[in-house]
């Protein structure tokens, strides 16, 4: 099987469109959270991933789309962008999004969106943080997202190393553990502006990395058109 890894779409259709149309026909679309917030297309978004039948978890973004409780955890911008996002989505989203869990099992993977620790908030940025997750699931391997820079981290006799894998990079699924992180499609923070995605391939037993370009300014037109703030259409730009 070749399954699609997507994480943070955050509302971005064109983004999510230029990746689908990249990797080419996969048999099961899975993702990692976060699908809407900062973009100006949620429900598009969730209705292209219904289509396709993805399976995945929920993201902070997501949860805070449905209870704006902890809106006040993000930044300024992140807030206005999350209360436009409560304010606009059907009711078809909106029970899409609830019915998302905090974290799932597929197979060998298991999949967060932000640690196995803490499956919604927390980030795996550093190889402190990973030595910590990989205490905190079963599975041999464990997909996540949240931090919207693509990584990797392997479990190898008790020593946890950062793998640094880049677009056209392929791990092997080998057996020792990893903590695999296949960037952001919809708002890329590597300085990399082009869309992030992975592909599993259970038969050949690897997991490749994609960089994707797709027309930034189409988004930006839509996010300036819905008044989502400007540092937020500036980022996409930039990749940061
Ligand atoms: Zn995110």
């Amino acid at each position: 099987m070749r399954i699609a890894v997507l994480s943070d779409i955050h509302a971005n259709l064109p983004a999510l469109e230029a990746v689908l149309a990249a990797l080419g026909p996969v048999d099961a679309v899975w993702h990692l959270g976060d699908v809407v917030g900062y973009g100006p297309h949620p429900d598009e978004v969730v209705a292209r991933l219904r289509e396709l039948g993805a399976t995945g978890v929920r993201g902070n973004h997501d949860a805070t789309a449905l209870d704006l409780g902890r809106a006040e955890w993000f930044n300024a911008d992140a807030r206005r962008a999350i209360e436009w996002t409560a304010g606009r989505i059907s009711p078809e989203t909106r029970a899409w999004l609830a019915g998302l869990p905090e974290r799932a099992e597929l197979g060998e993977m298991t999949l967060v969106h932000g640690s196995p620790r803490d499956p919604t908030w927390e980030y795996v940025m550093t190889t402190p943080d990973a030595r910590a997750s990989f205490a905190a699931f079963a599975t041999p391997y464990c997909l996540y997202g949240h931090t919207h820079i693509p990584a990797a981290w392997r479990e190898d006799d008790g020593r946890v190393e950062p793998l640094g894998p880049s677009h056209g990079s392929v791990l092997p699924l080998d057996g020792r553990r990893l903590l695999l992180n296949p960037g952001s499609v919809g708002q890329p923070r590597d300085g990399d502006p082009r869309a992030s995605a992975a592909v599993l391939d259970t038969a050949a037993r690897t997991l490749t990395w994609h960089r994707v370009a797709y027309p930034i300014a189409e988004v930006q037109a839509a996010m300036r058109a819905a008044a989502l703030p400007a540092r937020l259409v500036a980022r996409l730009e930039r990749g940061l």
